[in-house]
């Protein structure tokens, strides 16, 4: 199957019992069985409920993988990854990651006795650099949240497992989707998702997915879905399963119309630096240019007047870019990385970086064109 049939069909068949073409949303903690440990295959709803399997069929068919899993959240996602690991060894992720990655990471984790090194993911000598022999984890985010960045997955993987075949290489999806990549056929082991954003799509649900090919890795990861618990509900199932449906739909128009707000923001005499991979100009545009099929909807940029003042009549001004938390909606937003999605990084890291106050983030939604740019032009003009 295409990817564009796969986002529709991909592991999925009518609901037995019924002929459903939908999936039912089974609202059920427990499963009847007919004699100790004997059921249809579902005993207790943490372990699987069958709108949960649909679901993750769903993941695994358009990340070209094997076995896919749904969780409550993005983080729990990533929370799981971790527990993979065990004290004492060692992670190298990107400099440039969603703030509540590096919190988790630099926080929670680190606590147990996990190591974290952040390189430049720029350049993979970089990454086989920080490699020792603790090392266990490569963690990947590409294209970065908010920066834009964007990293070479296949060379990235190709190098690492030349040093050590044993090290797993896991890649944060969320802000391309499998309609612009496809980690595991790049090299990775795991691809993760918070599947809030674009596969939802409508912002109306939180919950986080990881994707596997191997069956050991596959079978590692249920066991901890399943002994730690933070699975995604029937109902968010249902309603991420629908959103996934017109995923290739969706993703067409918010590279379109991101497309459109990359360019106007670049000409605009007002606005400064814009951050999107799609531009020539950008440092990695020839990466991005080989392993994603377009450049998605999000696009970073500041105002040529950096001031706090301006920054923030920018934000409070646009009508339709809400002001939000959040992405990969229908609905365009705006966000202050600083203040909202990345105020859990130090000021001294995000600096290092170059997150500063003026960083501006927006998520093109799907709306007409024309009327995402005539809100940007009245909002830069106030
Ligand atoms: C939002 C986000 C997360 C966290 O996911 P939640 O669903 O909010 O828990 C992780 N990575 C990226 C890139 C994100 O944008």
């Amino acid at each position: 199957m295409k990817f564009n049939t796969k986002t529709i069909h991909g592991g999925q068949k009518p609901e037995e019992a019924t002929g459903a073409v939908m999936p039912p949303i089974f609202q059920t903690s427990t499963f009847a069985q007919s004699s100790p440990g004997v059921h249809k295959g579902y005993g207790y709803a943490r372990g699987a409920n069958p709108t949960r399997t649909a679901l993750e069929n769903s993941f695994a068919a358009i990340e070209n993988g094997t076995h896919g899993f749904a969780f409550s959240s993005g983080m729990s996602a990533i929370d799981c990854v971790l527990r993979l690991l065990n004290p004492g060894d060692e992670v190298i992720a990107g400099d440039d990651l969603y703030g509540g990655t590096y919190r988790m990471f630099t926080q929670l984790f680190k606590k147990y006795g996990l190591e974290f090194t952040f390189v430049d993911m720029d350049s993979v000598t970089n990454v086989t650099d920080a490699i020792n022999e603790r090392t266990k984890l490569v963690w990947l985010e590409t294209p970065t949240n908010p920066l834009m960045k964007i990293a070479d997955i296949e060379a990235i993987s190709t190098a690492v497992k030349d040093v050590n075949s044993d090290i797993l290489i896991s890649v944060d999806n969320t802000f391309a989707t499998p309609y612009l990549q496809q980690p595991l056929t790049l090299g990775a082991d795991i691809v993760m998702h918070s599947a809030t954003k674009y596969l939802g799509g409508h912002s109306d649900l939180i919950m986080g997915a990881l994707i596997v090919k191997d069956a050991k890795l596959a079978d590692d990861i249920h066991f901890i879905q399943f002994a730690a618990g933070a699975i995604a509900g029937p109902m968010d199932s249902f309603l991420a399963l629908r959103g996934i449906k017109t995923l290739h739909l969706r993703m067409q128009r918010h590279c379109e119309n991101g497309k459109a707000v990359a360019n106007f923001l670049k000409n605009h005499p007002k606005v400064g630096l814009v951050y999107y991979p799609g531009f020539e100009s950008h440092p990695n545009h020839e990466i991005a240019k080989k392993q994603m099929k377009d450049f998605g909807g999000m696009v970073s940029f500041h105002l040529k007047d950096k001031s706090k003042e301006a920054t923030f009549k920018f934000l409070e001004n646009t009508h339709l870019f809400t002001l939000a938390e959040s992405l990969g909606g229908v609905e365009s937003l705006a966000n202050h990385p600083t203040t909202m999605s990345h105020a859990s990084i130090p000021e001294p890291e995000r600096l290092k970086i170059g997150i500063t106050d003026s960083l501006i983030r927006l998520s093109v939604g799907i709306e007409d064109e024309e009327d995402l740019l005539k809100d940007l032009e009245q909002a830069l003009n106030r």
